[in-house]
């Protein structure tokens, strides 16, 4: 096939594509076709089934009235039509004695079984880049609704969501001499994927052309030498607009963080989602200049400082969600690399019961929170949902009435209602130089990140014994191991059994996910491991699905062990405290421990035998 051919079927206006182009395929699968099929296979039952039918087209009218802004009205004509499938779903119906709502992907796989072709739900963080965007026009797979998914052996699978648009794809075939195979996936993930990736590769792709650059990337050597590298301005309106898609797309995966990297010969932009580092784009090393000082800026970092590491932060907003973005640069090898924490107020502030605490220790913590003064303290290893407890806490018992002052290294999110201090040990801001001035600004409550040394837990007790409420962690692993670290810091018996309200530790435990939850009994080795009565006991597991992208789980829950300052457990702390005899008070006086507190959350099915030995060890 010749150039010219290639160009035109790339721009959509290919002869072979006319034919078709003039008047659309109509839609084969109705929505009465798939509501009989959803009958018949006992997902709906007669009253739904006769609903759908005597609503469904005007739903679809209704649907159809409301399209995604940034597809509308741009080059396509089929997606335009919401599917039988996207209907059926938005009437938001529950499988017959199920309790499970009828999903667009329950729809979706039950047609292609029926159709006899292959389902996929399309994971973005396993696709591959290129194949996605280079394999395929762009112009091709948004008027189509097609995602190209692999290649292998010279055949190209792509997704499509409409089994019955057969033609163009045959016709494409033909045209670029390929093969491709198609599978069926649902028309809302194909269209997502085609957005979100489309639109980032878009606009790399349309700054590029704004150097002078083809978007082959094969010239690009060549163009370095002719142009500066970091010719092109991060001002740049398809450099704005990359970054912007770039975070949206990292909000919908919920990425807890961006990494974007750069290398000999390209820049890699990586997200971690629940934990784990996934490749999401690969962008010409000569735009990653752009989009570095793109975030500096945003982030309001000094954009002509390249050598030194900074750090700032970005306040946004998605579905009409704040979100935080915390933004640290560092120089490589070759070049600048920068890692976007995204911090969710959601997740960092929740009202304090909702957060897995069990009746017992939520009562006692809400009142150690609730002293006019005195000692909070929250311990447990990095990661364990510690800074969630005390931002929550502290909207718990903020007011207007009273003057909240937080000192932290950094701070992790900003919020209105406290008055925050961040460490700069470079220009000597230090936990203690701050704690020592602070007292004048007049607090009620004081919450300090963290108490590493001598000095910082002085100025806390001094801050408690001045009537201040003073909130802060510790980096121990339970809550009565806390008393010898506070005495090993040299804070003396008298002063710990006088400021402390409480203590507790914490964990997050992973929740077993909804949609592939199932019942299974603790083996007789487990039942050994936990120190159990031999008998039979029902836990559950998650299978891995979708849902929960084959992990098992969803989510997170905490759990607190609480250990309360009793008058009888005061008067054990002395200066040569004895450890066990402390432990053995707590539990008499009705301490639950983490590793007791982590059984129960499994055997009421909220985590897994796994999850307990792992986080409670
Ligand atoms: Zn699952």
């Amino acid at each position: 096939m010749s150039n010219s051919d290639k160009k035109q079927l790339r721009e959509g206006s290919h002869p072979m594509r006319r034919a078709t182009d003039k008047k659309p395929q109509k839609l084969m699968l109705t929505i009465k076709d798939v509501a009989k099929l959803l009958h018949h296979r006992s997902r709906i039952d007669d009253e739904q089934y006769e609903m759908i039918l005597k609503r469904g087209d005007a739903q679809a009218a209704r649907l159809n009235s409301h399209l995604p802004k940034n597809l509308a009205k741009k080059e396509i004509y089929l997606p335009e039509l919401a599917s039988p499938a996207q209907v059926i779903t938005s009437f938001s119906l529950e499988i017959p004695a199920t309790q499970k709502k009828l999903t667009e992907d329950a729809i979706t796989e039950l047609i292609a079984q029926a159709s006899g072709m292959e389902y996929i739900k399309i994971d973005p963080l396993k696709l591959e880049l290129d194949v996605v965007t280079d394999q395929i026009p762009r112009a091709f797979a948004l008027k189509n609704l097609v995602v190209p998914i692999d290649e292998k052996e010279g055949v190209v699978t792509i997704a499509v969501a409409d089994p019955f648009n057969v033609r163009p794809i045959e016709d494409l075939q033909h045209a670029l001499g390929i093969q491709i195979k198609r599978i069926f996936a649902s028309r809302s993930d194909v269209l997502k994927i085609l957005e979100e990736f489309f639109g980032f590769q878009a606009s790399v792709k349309a700054a590029q052309v704004d150097m002078g650059l083809s978007s082959e990337l094969s010239n690009l050597e060549q163009l370095f030498k002719m142009r500066g590298r970091d010719e092109i301005e991060s001002s740049d309106q398809h450099i704005i607009s990359a970054v912007e898609f770039l975070l949206k797309y990292a909000f919908d995966q919920r990425a807890s963080d961006i990494h974007i990297e750069p290398k000999r010969d390209k820049s890699s932009i990586r997200f971690r989602v629940d934990g784990v580092l996934h490749n999401i784009h690969t962008v010409p090393v000569n735009l990653h200049p752009a989009i570095v000082s793109r975030l500096k800026l945003l982030s309001r970092l000094d954009v002509a400082e390249k050598r030194r590491p900074q750090d700032g932060r970005i306040k946004t907003e998605h579905m009409a969600k704040d979100i935080e973005l915390r933004v640290s640069t560092l120089p490589v090898a070759f070049g600048e690399k920068v890692v976007i924490r995204i911090f969710d107020p959601e997740i960092l502030m929740q009202k304090l019961d909702r957060i897995g605490f069990y009746q017992r220790e939520y009562k006692l913590y809400s009142e150690f929170i609730r002293k006019p003064n005195g000692i909070v303290l929250v311990t447990g290893p990095t990661g364990s949902g510690k800074t969630t407890t005390l931002y929550s806490s502290l909207k718990t018992i903020a007011s207007p009435e009273i003057n909240i002052i937080t000192v932290e290294d950094p701070i992790e999110m900003v919020m209105e209602d406290f008055n925050q201090v961040g460490v700069q040990s470079a220009i000597d801001v230090t936990f203690g130089t701050v704690l020592r001035n602070i007292l004048r600004q007049d607090p009620d409550v004081l919450m300090i990140g963290e108490i590493r040394d001598a000095d910082t837990a002085n100025n806390a007790v001094q801050a408690a014994l001045t009537g201040h409420l003073v909130l802060s962690t510790l980096h121990t692993n339970d809550a009565p191991s806390s008393i010898t670290r506070l005495l090993d810091i040299g804070i003396p018996a008298f002063l710990i059994t006088s400021t402390i309200n409480g203590i507790i530790a914490q964990r997050l435990l992973r929740s077993i996910c909804q949609e592939c939850k199932y019942e299974t009994t603790l083996t007789d080795e487990e039942i050994t491991y936990l120190d159990l009565e031999k008998k039979d006991y029902k836990v559950w597991e998650g299978k891995g699905c979708d849902e929960c992208r084959g992990t098992g789980y969803k989510g997170r829950t905490g759990i607190f062990e609480v250990l309360e300052f009793t008058e009888r457990l005061k008067a054990k702390i002395t200066d040569r405290t004895d450890m066990t005899e402390i432990y053995a008070i707590a539990k008499a006086d009705g301490m639950v421990s983490l590793r007791e507190l982590a059984m129960q959350k499994m055997f009421e099915g909220h985590t897994t035998f796994k999850e307990i030995v792992s986080v409670t060890g």
